[in-house]
């Protein structure tokens, strides 16, 4: 259990699950293939990134549900600046959090070890 949590932070943080030093991206957006400092691939196929999207999505409505039910329930905040508020967040939040949750998957693969087995359809 604490591997995971350990490589989860670390996806979060933006740092090799294996080595804890290597930087996941280069800048931007733009994931670095393999750790720069041990190795490891981090997404091992293009379709990879839907792992990240998946958990850039739960997070954000998640998110979007608990703010929903605290503030539309049990608060006096008007409706209207709450849903534009929800809006705003949930256009922006998957941006900022969009690198996060590409290093967290990329975690998540290495506790399974997904990416390290062999590939069959790789060429
Ligand atoms: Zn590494």
């Amino acid at each position: 259990m604490f591997r995971l949590i350990r490589a989860l932070l670390d996806g979060l943080l933006l740092r090799c699950p294996r080595c804890h030093r290597g930087h996941m991206f280069e800048r931007g957006f733009t994931m670095h293939r393999t750790c720069p400092v041990c190795g490891l691939e981090f997404e091992r196929a293009v379709g990879e990134v839907t792992g990240g999207m998946a958990i850039n999505t739960v997070v954000t409505l998640t998110v979007i549900t608990v703010c929903s039910f605290v503030f539309g329930l049990t608060t006096n905040v008007p409706l209207l600046p709450l849903l534009l508020s929800l809006g705003a967040f949930a256009v922006l939040f998957p941006i900022a959090f969009y690198r996060s949750s590409r290093g967290m998957w990329a975690g998540f693969l290495y506790i399974t070890g997904d990416n390290a087995e062999p590939d069959h359809l790789r060429q």
